[in-house]
């Protein structure tokens, strides 16, 4: 489709592939990458970023449904995809093993039914198992853990490809972390015990990746980091570089005197004689609500505050001094000259975090490779 509007977000598949390779040199030769790219990428593409992540060495790709995993398969990705999201209801096993989908199976009935699935397609299905060592939302627990790993241990239409678990508190509580570690281990000793083989031992995301090297086992799970966002507050040991840009530009400019108020409920009013830009983004792009009056964008390298309300299809910033035109180009997120606005700002400005402000980019942004 044609793009009229001045809105597009860029992505770089080149900033991804450093990322990874980045990541890559980090964790070492032993450990593999499975790459996450559910929720479309965390917005930014997930069917242009396959391709970068499986050329740039990553063995697996993470997708959080049958979904995404269908649609990836359909635009030609080969490589090994895991659904990380619990498959309901258990029938759909059907479905992963037609896309030829990894399944992550969270609990004995899972099991259960992905065996019966394969039986009925004559095929060894591989699965994952997941345990919950802390996280609360899907797994078998650690002491069932044992028991299900003997029951599948004596099924010849499953195979157990995989072991998982998910880290509730990688960057914040190094105690709890720990906990979740040793029972992950305990899981693996009696994987071991049953002597399955070849099975991958998985549960660092970003944060755990960069910062302690004790959780990589096989395999690490990236997703943040590999769009180039640091995952903590702190600078990350690896070189990251923004995937994403988002840019507009000015559609109209007038200039305003002291008390005029600008956009709904009239929250903010010049304090004297002002330029005002609007710009054609709003919160049906993405741009939080929250950020009215709060946040900037870049306009000639300079940082320019949203004054007033953020509407749905435009906001409007003050440009006073900077001798702006309309068509002027706009960073949203991304560099103009000596400045950068991160998506971290965005996420300190909507009091989110930055996953939300990238899964926030709604559809009507096109994404176009840069
Ligand atoms: C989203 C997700 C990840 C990636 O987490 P990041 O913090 O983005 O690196 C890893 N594992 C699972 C199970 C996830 O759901």
């Amino acid at each position: 489709m044609a793009i009229y509007r001045p809105t597009w977000a860029g992505v770089s598949q080149k900033a991804f592939a450093s990322n990874l390779r980045a990541l890559r040199a980090f964790i070492g030769r032993s450990v593999q990458i499975l790459a996450v790219l559910k929720a479309d990428a965390y917005g930014h593409g997930a069917v242009l970023l396959a391709k970068a992540a499986v050329q740039n060495g990553a063995t697996h790709i993470g997708i959080s449904s049958l979904e995404e995993g269908i649609a990836l398969r359909e635009a030609g990705v080969k490589a090994p995809l895991l659904i990380l999201g619990g498959v309901y209801p258990l029938q759909n096993f059907d479905v992963a093993l037609k896309f030829n989908l990894i399944p992550t199976v969270a609990s004995q009935e899972a099991a259960e039914a992905l065996r019966k699935a394969a039986f009925r397609r004559n095929k060894k299905a591989a699965f994952h198992l997941k345990v919950d060592t802390g996280m609360g939302r899907i797994g078998v627990s650690v002491e069932h853990a044992k028991r299900v790993l003997e029951w599948i241990k004596n099924q010849k239409e499953i195979r157990l490809a995989g072991v998982y678990s998910h880290l509730a508190a990688a960057g914040s509580d190094a105690e709890f972390t720990k906990a979740q570690l040793a029972h992950f281990n305990d899981v693996k000793q009696h994987v071991s015990a049953l002597r399955f083989q070849g099975v991958l031992f998985h549960i660092a995301n970003s944060t755990a990746l960069l910062h302690d090297k004790s959780t990589h086992y096989h395999m690490v799970r990236p997703g943040l980091s590999l769009y180039g966002a640091a995952p903590t507050g702190s600078s990350p040991p690896v070189t990251l570089l923004p995937v994403l840009s988002w840019q507009t530009k000015i559609i109209f400019l007038k200039k305003v005197s002291a008390g005029t108020s600008i956009s709904y409920d009239r929250t903010y009013r010049a304090k004297n004689d002002r330029e005002i830009a609007t710009l054609p983004v709003g919160y049906a792009d993405g741009v939080p609500r929250r950020v009215s009056n709060k946040g900037f964008v870049l306009v000639k390298g300079a940082r320019c505050p949203i004054v007033g309300r953020v509407t749905m299809d435009h906001i409007m910033i003050d440009v006073t001094g900077l001798s702006a035109k309309v068509g002027d180009d706009v960073m949203l997120v991304g560099r103009q000259g000596k400045e950068t606005i991160s998506v971290w700002d965005w996420a300190g400005w909507a009091e989110t975090i930055p996953y939300e402000i990238f899964c926030g980019l709604s559809k009507r942004v096109p994404r176009v490779p840069v």
